[in-house]
């Protein structure tokens, strides 16, 4: 069975803080874009690894092939963030005035 495990990053959520990039051990992500996250070589990510997402602080990446229970733990508090900008308007899509 072909393995499928790799991080997917939500850019409306990353920060660009550049943890992820710097933190694998596995040159999964292009460390040339950082602090921009950029998936280079998804085939070297170790399965069901949730390194990256761990230390995410925003909660922006989940991954292809998640089976487990596990979710992004800073997603909750990124919501709650969303939810006290300055429209409220819970709107993701460009036309909301707090982008
Ligand atoms: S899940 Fe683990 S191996 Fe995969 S990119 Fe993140 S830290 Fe690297
Ligand atoms: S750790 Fe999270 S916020 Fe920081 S660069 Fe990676 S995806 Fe973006």
């Amino acid at each position: 069975m072909t393995k499928v495990w790799y991080p997917v990053i939500d850019y409306m959520v990353c920060t660009e803080c550049g943890t992820c990039v710097t933190k694998c051990p596995y040159g999964v992500y292009d460390i040339k874009k950082a602090p921009s996250p950029v998936v280079k070589n998804p085939e070297a990510c170790i399965e069901h690894c949730h390194g990256c997402g761990n230390r995410c602080p925003v909660g922006a990446i989940t991954y292809v092939g998640e089976d487990t229970e596990w979710t992004p733990p800073n997603i909750n508090q990124t919501k709650e963030a969303k939810k006290e900008s300055c429209c409220s308007c819970d709107d993701s899509s460009s036309s909301c005035c707090c982008r």
